[in-house]
């Protein structure tokens, strides 16, 4: 375990995200932000209606079953659907908030990928945000930590941030969702028990209806 991350030992390890789907890198961050931590779980957080992303492919019944699938075999990861109950669109900020008042005693730490730490000033009240919660932050092809946390605080000066050790997992997914609807196999990128449940999904909704739902 790495010395500096032994002091989210006590917190829970939330993370965020749209998961349409949800991925192996998903999957690596959660795993490697729980060794290193040594934090007893990690929550992840689906968003009904993320703010920074116009147009959504699955539903978000449909992403909240595909994350409890990614989980479903690891018993220190969980899945909170918080964020069905709060207000659109879903501020990361408002849904710590949630969470601290209804677990009082509790310590968080938000993880990101070093993309969304380059893109936080933007988030709804950022300053605020960054001095509720500490993060966690995993690797992301073109954000190289050192110089992204730096134009990051020059937004946001007293944002804490540390580093998981982590291999660059080139995947996203927008990109598997690109592979899936162009019939590419996805094997080895979505654990085959997300692809099962998104294949339920698909034969559900119907072979002719399209995924996208667009949102104004
Ligand atoms: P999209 O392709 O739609 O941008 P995404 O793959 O980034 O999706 P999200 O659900 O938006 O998936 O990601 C949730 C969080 O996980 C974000 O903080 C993002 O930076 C991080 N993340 C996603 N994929 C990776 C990855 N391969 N490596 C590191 N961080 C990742």
């Amino acid at each position: 375990m790495a010395d500096d991350l032994s002091r989210f030992e006590d917190a829970v390890i939330l993370f965020g995200g749209t998961f349409d789907p949800p991925h192996v890198g998903h999957l690596v961050m959660a795993q490697l932000a729980l060794e290193q931590t040594g934090a007893a779980s990690v929550w992840f957080l689906p968003a009904p209606e993320p703010p920074h992303k116009a147009r959504l492919a699955l539903p978000f019944q449909t992403r909240v079953a595909l994350v409890e699938a990614l989980v479903a075999n690891y018993p220190r990861l969980a899945v909170s659907t918080i964020e069905a109950d709060l207000p659109r669109p879903s501020y990361t900020v408002d849904t710590v908030q949630a969470l601290q008042e209804a677990h009082p005693a509790q310590s968080f730490v938000f993880l990101i990928g070093a993309d969304s730490l380059a893109q936080l000033p933007g988030w709804h009240q950022a300053d605020v945000l960054t001095r509720r919660v500490p993060f966690l932050v995993a690797a992301r092809s073109g954000f190289p930590f050192a110089p992204t946390l730096a134009q990051t605080r020059r937004h946001l000066p007293h944002i804490q941030a540390t580093a998981i050790e982590m291999p660059i997992l080139d995947v996203s997914s927008t990109w598997i969702r690109a592979r899936w609807e162009a019939g590419q196999p996805v094997c080895g990128l979505v654990p085959e028990p997300v692809q099962a449940a998104w294949r339920k999904w698909r034969g559900e909704a119907g072979s002719n209806q399209g995924i996208w739902e667009n949102r104004g």
